[in-house]
């Protein structure tokens, strides 16, 4: 059995004390996971937290990554970049950027190629939102949103990590419940070992009002192989129990 991953995606919150405060908190109290934990952090906190993260079994990742290498994008943050501060992960095509900064399926893909050229594994998400789940299209978009990265990344897909990440169920409270979310899992599986001999290793990861209280059953379904944490990954108690969930 692969170790499952648990990552907080901390989002647009945190500041130079918070920050302080929830990792030193985590490291207190983690001791030896049962699974790989990362935390994905504003970028402009990564110097601070691979400082205090250092030597840690906490890994760092970033929220986005720039399509481009280098040059006259103001304001990206290029792979290389990234890569001097010792990330591990990066999370891609999270639905908030397709939503408020206009990512499509391609440039997703290519920011998953960029990631996976420079070494940092991509977290790359897909979900329907709740109009395309009442439509009756959960599949049809997620293999959609998967194909672009798959087709992109060709014998590279290997070395990605999926998070399945249903939009209506991020922030909201109302998360997937584990069925429906096992239900998503097994076709990305499925799609998944159409492109890759190697598909069974891929972690696929849950995400969407994932919380202390119902980790430990999302986490049980044979095809979840982790989770994406919003909200609960700024808890340190909340953190600390859905990561000593993921057995
Ligand atoms: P919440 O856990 O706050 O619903 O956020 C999920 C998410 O978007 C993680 O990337």
């Amino acid at each position: 059995m692969k170790k499952k991953l648990i990552a907080g995606n901390w989002k647009m919150n945190g500041s130079l004390a918070a920050n302080e405060l929830l990792l030193k908190g985590l490291l207190a109290g983690i001791g030896q996971p049962p699974c790989s934990v990362a935390v994905c952090v504003p970028a402009i906190y990564l110097a601070q937290c691979q400082a205090l993260l250092a030597g840690s079994v906490i890994e760092l990742g970033a929220q986005d990554i720039s399509s481009h290498e280098s040059g006259a994008y103001t304001g990206e943050i290029a792979p290389a970049m990234l890569k001097e501060f010792g990330l591990r992960y990066v999370i891609v095509g999270h639905s908030e950027r397709r939503q408020y900064h206009g990512e499509t399926d391609e440039v997703v893909a290519v920011k998953a190629q960029q990631a996976l050229g420079c070494g940092i594994t991509p977290i790359v998400c897909v979900g329907e939102t709740l109009k395309e789940r009442e439509a009756g299209k959960t599949e049809e978009v997620v293999k959609r949103q998967l194909a672009a990265v798959i087709h992109a990344n060709g014998h590279c897909i290997s070395e990605v990590v999926v998070a399945y990440e249903p939009v209506w169920a991020i922030g909201t409270g109302l998360s997937a419940t584990a069925e429906q979310a096992q239900q998503v899992h097994a076709v990305l599986r499925a799609q998944l070992k159409a492109a890759s001999p190697n598909a069974d290793r891929i972690k696929l990861l849950y995400g969407g009002s994932m919380n202390a209280a119902n980790a430990a059953s999302l986490l049980a379904q044979p095809d979840i192989n982790g989770g994406l944490i919003g909200g609960a990954s700024l808890k340190t108690q909340d953190f600390l129990t859905i990561i000593a969930a993921a057995v």
